[in-house]
């Protein structure tokens, strides 16, 4: 009898493996459970849906159940969710959401893919009418259509993350008068204040309205349980929409409850391989924890780019081959209206709280040579190991081309390089494209010679 695959969860980390799975062996039979409506969804579009730049639904949802049945004969049933593993018996628990029924499904090997939700505090109002979260299809569909209806004028963003900021411009652009209210005393928490400010400032030219250092009390609604306004510790807002992005929590109580092995980020431990402590039971995406390539440390950053590469590796061993996931390195990047805003490595607060010993410099320069036109601004932010000169992070934010330069970084933080290596490398140049001496080298060298205080 064919071998039996399961996989709960599919959007990145369980469709991916469910391809790759059936790319690598034709004769195993697949299947996937998803308590959602919609599989195999691009998240990291629905800010562009909601502004219009992604114009229907169904570009967003890259393929459907269908699909998967009729082009690889993988089973993806919508709308079930698991409830319980028995991993002695090797059954899942399945609940019917629609017909509320229940069955068991044996399986040989197991991918927990159950990814993570929205953080919701315990904040009075947060069931009002028009409070929504982001995080799948029909949370961006049902803000864009109250968007569409054209009762809406004044939203309130809670949380200045990643995709609070990258909302507040979808909201912008479709006109409506946005307040971001964030507990702490910056924008974009992975990012080093300096740097967040830069991005602050920009959005307030906007128009936005950014609100630091100040938490959401209280959300109020009418007779009719639609939201009016929040009132903050030093504030009260009128509003006709709330979106609550606080961050996620991941979904592992399942494999917690089925005794698989919770990590120091109080997510599913595994190892580079995929596995869990439990034989034939592997997991990936934004539920398990991953190793930071910088620190050696288990760190807990869900992304899609990291869910995709971690189902590819567990794919690749569930069929009989050799695949390991390295770690991150924490990379990110993020358009925050004319600004990118990148990063990866360590940031000076992170180096800071583990105790190394770094230096660190910040350093403004352009794109392009000077002289050509259309070149752009950049604030480079670079930080290296004071003994080893090894770098540590850097963060960029400006107009221009921050993504080329960030994936240079990216590289040599992967590559293990000291401050020379990345100062010595034969970059490609022409006035278009960098400075005769590219940007990140002008950073190196002024890193390397503050450290060794000599001129550059
Ligand atoms: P998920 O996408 O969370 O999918 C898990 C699925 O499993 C869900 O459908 C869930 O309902 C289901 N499930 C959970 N428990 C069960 C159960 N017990 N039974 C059945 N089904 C279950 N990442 C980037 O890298 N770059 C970006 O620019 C970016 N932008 C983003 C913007 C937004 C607005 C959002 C919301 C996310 C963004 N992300 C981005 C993050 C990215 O979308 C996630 O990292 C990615 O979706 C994780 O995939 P996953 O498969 O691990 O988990």
């Amino acid at each position: 009898m064919n071998k039996h695959l399961v996989i709960i969860g599919a959007v990145a980390a369980g469709t991916k493996v469910a391809s790759k799975v059936r790319r690598e062996d034709e004769n195993i039979k697949i299947t996937l459970y998803t308590k959602d409506e919609h599989i195999s969804y691009a998240g990291c579009g629905l800010p562009y849906y909601i502004s219009d730049d992604v114009k229907s639904k169904a570009d967003l949802v890259v393929r459907t159940p269908d699909d998967f049945k009729a082009q690889h004969n993988i089973d993806i049933n919508i709308k079930h969710e698991v409830t319980h593993i028995d991993t002695s018996s090797k059954e899942i628990y399945v609940k019917d959401l629609v017909k509320n029924t229940e069955f068991i499904v044996n399986y040989d090997t197991l991918v927990i893919a159950t990814g993570a939700r929205p953080f919701i505090p315990p904040i009075e109002g947060k069931d009002l009418k028009y409070v929504f979260n982001l995080r799948n299809v029909n949370d961006a569909v049902s803000i864009k259509n109250l968007i569409d209806s054209g009762n809406v004028n004044d939203v309130v963003i809670i949380g200045g993350g990643l995709i609070g900021m990258e909302t507040a411009e979808a909201f912008h652009k479709r006109g409506l008068n946005v307040t971001v209210v964030e507990l702490i005393d910056q924008i974009l928490g992975p990012i080093d204040k300096d740097m967040a400010d830069i991005v602050e400032e920009h959005c307030v030219q906007k128009g936005l309205t950014i609100l630091t250092s100040d938490g959401v009390k209280k959300i109020v609604g009418n007779s009719a349980g639609e939201v009016t306004k929040i009132i903050t510790n030093n504030a009260e807002i009128k509003t006709d929409m709330v979106l609550m992005s606080i961050g996620v929590r991941p979904n592992i109580e399942i494999a917690k409850e089925a005794g698989i092995e919770i990590g120091e980020t109080k997510t599913i431990k595994v190892n580079s391989r995929m596995q869990t402590n439990i034989p034939d039971i592997y997991a990936a995406g934004d539920c398990v924890e991953s190793m930071h390539i910088v620190t050696g440390k288990p760190v807990w950053i869900p992304l899609g780019s990291v869910a995709n590469k971690q189902g590819r590796v567990a794919a690749i061993n569930i069929t009989g081959g050799e695949a390991e996931f390295p770690g991150v390195a924490g990379s990110l990047i993020v358009k925050v209206f004319d600004l990118n805003v990148a990063k990866t490595g360590l940031s000076e607060k992170e180096a800071l709280k583990l105790g190394y010993n770094y230096e660190v410099v910040t350093i403004k320069g352009k794109d392009k040579a000077g002289y050509y036109p259309g070149n752009k601004n950049m604030t480079i932010k670079l930080l290296a190991e004071k003994e080893s000169q090894k770098i540590l992070g850097c963060q960029i934010v400006g107009e221009g081309q921050v993504d080329k330069r960030i994936d240079v970084i990216v590289m040599a933080l992967t590559s293990n390089m000291r401050l020379d290596d990345l100062i010595n490398i034969d970059f490609a140049y022409a006035p278009p494209y960098s400075s005769a001496i590219e940007i990140i080298v002008v950073a190196a060298m002024q890193l390397q010679s503050k450290m060794d205080k000599v001129s550059v």
